[in-house]
């Protein structure tokens, strides 16, 4: 259903109407989503739902279920690209209940709106090593989760035992993390429409001092590999088995393309920049652009990294299907 409709319209009403009063809820109507992600671009939320606690979330999973409205877990926005006109249905947010983490011997339990560096670094304190390499990258617990998120050889699966999380029809359950399926940048959570609350790590007790100094290492080499200054949400692409897909889209001369207000950054091929008011639009043509050029230099047919919102997913599938050719860019992660 288109954004803005009369029928859209009418229908994050009714779940604004079902939910107003409920304290564990903050609802507000057309707000902006650029400010919430790190690119700084996209339209507006028909609703935007904040839940404080995993009943409040189950409450506003299981009322949008039951009457049809479709909706977006928003985390730190991190390695989203949203769409100009906005995101139909509600968008979610998890609040203030979402936000506690513990400790327990070498046990790690977080909520999932933890920002993954502090819990990165809480962990490292407290002498325990297996999440040093999430110290570096803006993250939720939740989005690293859902991603799968990694580098330098670490993904989150190395260390998660297990989640909680909330279904679509708001039925909260605790699963082992292999049951989510996680692959390269991956895992089933947005198909089975569920949202994590919680997470589990075991972690391994390390030499004092030893984790921290990893960190510090890890953030180093980051330094030297990744533009800084712009506003941005991370490698675009996956990498292809075997490669590099910034190393692809460099090789087929695209490096420092500029679409309007987005670039392809000059520091890193596999990132695309804002320099300042780019549209999604713009850096959708420019996704596209290197898609291109990689496809018909080397046959290989890049996927997108990021999570595209709304109808961004489907324009993408649309102007790539029946391209051909290509091998599918589903390998190990090898950052
Ligand atoms: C400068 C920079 C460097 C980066 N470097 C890396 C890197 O080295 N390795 C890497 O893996 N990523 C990297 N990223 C990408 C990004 O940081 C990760 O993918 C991150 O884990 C996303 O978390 P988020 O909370 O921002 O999720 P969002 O971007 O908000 O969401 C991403 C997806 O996860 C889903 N999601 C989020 N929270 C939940 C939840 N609680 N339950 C269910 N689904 C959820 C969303 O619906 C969406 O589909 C980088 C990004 C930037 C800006």
């Amino acid at each position: 259903m288109p954004v803005g409709s009369a029928a859209a319209d009418e229908l994050t009403g009714a779940l604004a109407a079902r939910l107003a009063g409920r304290p564990g809820l903050r609802l507000e109507r057309g707000s902006p989503l650029a400010p919430l992600t790190t690119l700084r671009v996209g339209g507006r939320a028909e609703l935007l739902a904040e839940a404080r606690t995993e009943a409040d979330l189950a409450r506003l999973l299981g009322a949008a279920h039951e009457l049809g409205v479709p909706w977006f877990l928003l985390g730190w926005g991190s390695n989203v690209l949203i769409p100009d006109e906005g995101v139909a249905g509600v968008v979610v947010r998890l609040g203030e209940g979402f936000r506690r983490a513990a400790i327990r011997g070498a046990r790690v339990a977080a909520g999932a709106a933890v920002a993954m560096p502090k819990l990165a670094l809480r962990a490292a304190a407290a002498g325990l090593a297996g999440l040093e390499a999430f110290a570096g990258f803006p993250s939720s617990v939740g989005g690293a989760v859902a991603m799968n998120a990694g580098c330098y050889g670490t993904e989150v699966k190395d260390t998660l035992l297990s989640v909680r999380i909330v279904e679509r029809d708001g039925t909260r359950r605790r699963l082992p993390y292999a049951a989510l399926a996680p692959g390269y940048r991956r895992t089933d959570l947005r198909e089975r429409g569920a949202i994590v609350t919680r997470a589990h790590f075991l972690l391994r007790p390390d030499e004092p001092g030893a984790a921290r100094a990893r960190i510090e290492e890890l953030r180093l080499r980051r330094r030297g590999a990744l533009p800084t200054g712009h506003p941005n949400a991370g490698s675009v692409f996956k990498n292809p088995p075997g490669d590099f897909a910034g190393r692809l889209i460099e090789a087929a001369g695209l490096k420092g393309r500029r679409e309007g207000a987005a670039e392809i950054s000059v520091r890193h091929a596999n990132v695309i920049v804002n320099l300042g008011g780019a549209t999604a639009a713009e850096i959708l043509a420019l996704m596209l652009a290197a898609h291109r050029a990689v496809r018909d230099r080397f046959g290989i047919a890049l996927e997108p990294e990021w999570i595209l919102a709304g109808p961004l997913a489907a324009r993408w599938r649309e102007a790539t299907a029946g391209a051909g050719g290509g091998r599918e860019t589903d390998g190990e992660a090898r950052t």
